[in-house]
């Protein structure tokens, strides 16, 4: 049975927000939950990148200056001693970098920036729409299970595709129109509940 993780805001906090914390650049606050439509929301962060002179380096510097979550390491080694584990995000591999590492390299399924030759990011490539969840059957059609993590919107979809699904820190709002997946507000509770759902998921299937 796999294990799929998202990352910002489960691992790792949310870089966008990070950055925009160093740069004082309230706009980039932004996120899906403000607006939901993913293109137009990236094309305004890039936008503002260009107005504002600021280059992937700019970015790196941030992220070189970040940590992962208070006990994220010591969740995902757990989880890697019971699962094996797969991080699904929509971030982007030249943000994840220096993260991973602190992480020990987890394998993790994202998408990429386009950069030019004086670090300009011009543009983003997402290897395909709602990746996360065609993730999640792509590995059903290998006959594997999962049980699928997440603390967001853009996580409902492999929620709902995996076997099982657990909301980890959500916004409110989501886990009442989601009443059907388990709400977690730590690493110890989040353990609990990826083996409560494995066990309901292999009773299931007996
Ligand atoms: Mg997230």
């Amino acid at each position: 049975m796999l294990a799929c993780l998202d990352l910002e805001g489960v691992l790792i906090p949310e870089i966008w927000i990070a950055f925009a914390e160093k740069t004082g650049i309230e706009q980039l606050r932004l996120t899906t939950r403000e607006i939901p439509d993913y293109d137009e929301l990236m094309r305004g962060r890039l936008k503002i990148l260009d107005d504002n002179n600021l280059k992937l380096p700019d970015i790196e510097k941030v992220i070189g200056s970040m940590a992962p979550m208070e006990g994220a390491k010591q969740f995902l080694d757990w989880l890697k001693s019971e699962f094996q584990v797969i991080i699904l995000s929509d971030t982007f591999y030249q943000f994840a970098g220096p993260l991973m590492a602190q992480l020990d390299y987890p394998t993790l399924f994202c998408n990429s920036l386009v950069i030019e030759d004086n670090g300009r990011i011009a543009d983003y490539t997402l290897r395909q729409d709602d990746g996360k969840t065609k993730a999640v059957k792509a590995f059903q059609s290998l006959n594997f299970q999962a049980i699928a993590a997440g603390d967001s919107y853009n996580d409902t979809g492999m929620l709902k595709q995996a076997e099982g699904g657990i909301f980890f820190k959500p916004p409110e709002s989501i886990t009442k129109e989601f009443p059907q997946f388990p709400v977690t507000q730590n690493y110890d509770e989040l353990k609990e509940a990826f083996l409560k759902v494995r066990q309901g998921i292999l009773k299931r299937g007996r």
